[in-house]
């Protein structure tokens, strides 16, 4: 089933024609934003030589940094009254972003949220509740005026507040959730502390973005609640949720191409990498009126999947996202993402649904401690077992990351729950 099937299985060269007089017309629009008029000039581009997808680069990349200094207004190509929403980033560095909207951005977007819901078997029928936050945040509004276009009885239930979740999901008889992966983990626990069977609920399918999770996660979580999990990518800058959505077949995310062009680059030296070689993945908005955004570096880790996915869609899929290169950390000289250490966590048995990485210095040495939730029965054994248990966990971790961590067991519920983004890493080391 389709969206748009003449869209979405559109053949290369139409789909690279459409792409190129997307782009040329989004260049033409953004010199009436003043930010690309002197960005243009001081990396000296002549905009019209820009007339194949190859000479794209030839334009410089785009950063967070040049959002900040055109903050608030500065990116903007359309007259204020034209505008019709912003949202920001949830800027966990520095000062927050900001991203305009006309109505027809507005419009486009939320097809683009439709053909993803499509695109995993959602229908009218679906009751869908939006467990993402409301407000600046894009993943709240962002897929509620989508499910609504595609035609589902939507649930604007926002984040938290598990105990209201848990009775509108069976009073309505949800039957697709958007969440956040680590606030999926916490409140299926809360519906178990309540008596209810998370299987017997109505809810069979859940979204999950917004921050990086691992594929061991994904199934537990799928697991627990009985469901299918498919992942959703998007970051405000590209407007938000709908750039890049995972089809029935769950292997990867179609990335809709008639909106975005794709590049992979080598986060050090900025190179263009082939398809298929992992990499910052970077990408180009062509679509957008009231902010037009070209070579945005995202700081996510990907590739490109070149094969063909047997949906018959030919927007070409990327990688469950590895993490962000400023989530990377080093640890006596180890290059380590969080990400390596919560996919073996997460397929250990004993291990609950929640867990927090501390960097600490001790001395001269950095060191990692794992602070790690158990499930509540580990706690009714006795003592060796916990103990035998860590020392496995440790081993598990050490011979992932080669460095030995402090691994810390918890009762569940210790640490603190998630509604929206998690924080998974706690850096306590000074800066150098
Ligand atoms: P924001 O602009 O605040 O919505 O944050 C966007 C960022 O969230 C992206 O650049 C990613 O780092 C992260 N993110 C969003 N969706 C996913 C996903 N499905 N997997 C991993 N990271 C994600
Ligand atoms: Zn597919």
């Amino acid at each position: 089933m389709y969206w748009n099937q003449d869209l979405e299985t559109i053949d290369r060269p139409a789909l690279e024609r459409l792409q190129l007089s997307r782009l040329r017309a989004a260049l033409e629009r953004s010199v009436r934003a003043p930010f690309y008029r002197t960005f243009f000039e001081t990396h000296r581009v002549d905009i019209d030589t820009i007339t194949t997808l190859e000479h794209l680069r030839d334009l410089p990349f785009t950063t967070k940094a040049d959002l900040r200094t055109s903050y608030p207004d500065g990116m903007m190509a359309v007259p204020r009254r034209d505008v019709v929403r912003l949202h920001a980033s949830s800027g966990t560095t520095g000062k927050s972003t900001v991203i305009f909207y006309t109505q027809k951005d507005i419009s486009e977007w939320a097809d683009l949220i439709a053909r993803s819901m499509v695109a995993t078997g959602a229908t009218p029928d679906d009751v869908f509740q939006n467990m993402m936050g409301y407000g600046l945040f894009t993943g709240g509004l962002g897929l509620h005026y989508g499910a609504e276009r595609l035609g589902c009885l939507v649930i604007p239930s926002s984040s938290g507040n598990s105990l209201k979740q848990l009775q509108l999901m069976q009073d309505f008889q949800a039957t697709i959730m958007h969440i956040t992966p680590s606030y999926a983990l916490h409140l299926v626990e809360i519906i178990k502390e309540n008596g209810v069977d998370p299987h017997d609920l109505t809810v069979k399918k859940a979204y999950l973005g917004a921050e990086p999770y691992t594929e061991a996660t994904r199934k537990k979580l799928e697991e627990l609640w009985g469901m299918d999990a498919y992942n959703s990518y998007g970051l405000s800058e590209m407007n938000g949720p709908g750039v890049s959505f995972e089809c029935v077949h769950k292997n990867g995310m179609h990335v809709w191409e008639d909106f975005y062009i794709i590049e992979i680059i080598d986060p050090d030296t900025g190179a263009v990498l082939p398809d298929g070689a992992e990499g910052e993945l970077v990408l180009t908005h062509v679509n957008r009126e009231a902010m037009p955004m070209f070579r945005y570096r995202t700081r996510d880790l990907t590739r490109i999947i070149p094969e063909p996915c047997p949906c018959g869609r030919t927007h070409r899929r990327i990688e469950r996202i590895k993490g962000r290169t400023d989530d990377m950390f080093i640890i006596g000289g180890v290059n380590i993402f969080p990400s390596q250490i919560e996919a073996v966590l997460m397929a250990i048995p004993e291990v609950g649904n929640n867990y927090q990485i501390v960097l600490e210095r001790d001395g001269s040495l950095d060191k990692v401690h794992v602070k790690v939730e158990l499930y509540s029965k580990m706690f009714h054994g006795d003592m060796k077992e916990l103990q035998t248990l860590r020392k496995k966990i440790t081993e598990i971790v050490r011979s992932t990351i080669i460095v030995n961590p402090v691994i810390e067991l918890m009762e569940p519920g210790s640490l603190p729950p998630s509604q929206g983004k998690a924080v998974r890493v706690i850096d306590n080391r000074e800066q150098r």
